[in-house]
């Protein structure tokens, strides 16, 4: 489903990420690895936000750099982000289906109703977002990432200043979501691949140190 074939990425003449193949179906994975391991490279390539040094990625064998249609398929949730802070949950729910979704206006609107639910945003969902904590920040990103239901979602941190319930409805609604889609978590927690991932990607020093299951890298250190 999300593919990447010899990816890499250089700045300026050296490989932040050296070329490497993997191919992701359907459920939960883990991208793990130290800082500057090359792992928001990846992910901002996936995502289809930069462009390849060499290689290619693709969602559903069409390559994520080949226009908004394929971008519309995947969801980013970048570790610090800016909300449009005039915005209130509502609003910029509402105006991301407008952009991503097929759909008419009412289930639009339906599906707003049902992430701010999911994301337990409904309490507050008309003020602006400025007033919002860095907790609700991440909670509507992943909400602004699941418009439309993307065939992949990739999060970095995604635990990232939220408590531990809102870390458990997150991670129940993120393993509701892998029934049907790719995703993809970045995280230096450990714990929080091991509840969920069966798989991980280990990144060191730019170089794809592990693909796999997450009980065979014990064996493999
Ligand atoms: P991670 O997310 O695992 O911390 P990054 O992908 O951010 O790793 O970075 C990988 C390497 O690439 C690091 O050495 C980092 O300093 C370098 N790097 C990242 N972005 C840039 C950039 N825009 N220009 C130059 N070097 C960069
Ligand atoms: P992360 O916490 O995800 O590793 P970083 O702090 O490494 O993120 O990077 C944040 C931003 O700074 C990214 O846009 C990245 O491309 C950029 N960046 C990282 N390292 C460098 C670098 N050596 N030169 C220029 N830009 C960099």
């Amino acid at each position: 489903m999300l593919t990447a074939y010899n990816l890499g990425k250089k700045y300026k003449q050296e490989w932040a990420l050296e070329p490497l193949s993997f191919r992701l179906e359907r459920g939960m994975y883990g991208l793990l690895g130290p800082n500057g391991a090359g792992k928001s490279t990846l992910m901002r390539l996936l995502a289809g936000l930069m462009a390849p040094s060499t290689g290619e990625a693709t969602v559903q064998g069409v390559s994520v750099r080949s226009g908004l249609q394929a971008r519309s398929r995947i969801g980013y949730v970048p570790q610090t982000f800016q909300m449009y802070p005039q915005l209130t949950a509502r609003e910029l729910l509402r105006h991301t289906a407008r952009l991503k979704s097929g759909a008419s206006r009412a289930e639009q609107e339906r599906e707003v109703e049902r992430l701010l639910h999911s994301v337990n945003l409904e309490d507050k969902a008309d003020r602006p977002a400025r007033t919002y904590s860095s907790g609700m920040v991440k909670r509507l990103g992943i909400a602004q990432a699941l418009v439309g239901s993307p065939d992949v979602i990739i999060v970095d941190e995604p635990t990232t200043g939220l408590d531990p319930e809102e870390r458990i409805r997150l991670r129940n609604l993120l393993a509701e979501t892998a029934l049907r889609s790719v995703i993809l978590l970045s995280t230096h927690i450990l714990g929080d691949v091991e509840t969920s991932c069966k798989d991980v990607i280990v990144l060191t020093d730019g170089k794809l140190r592990y693909n796999g299951a997450l009980s065979g890298l014990a064996r493999h250190a």
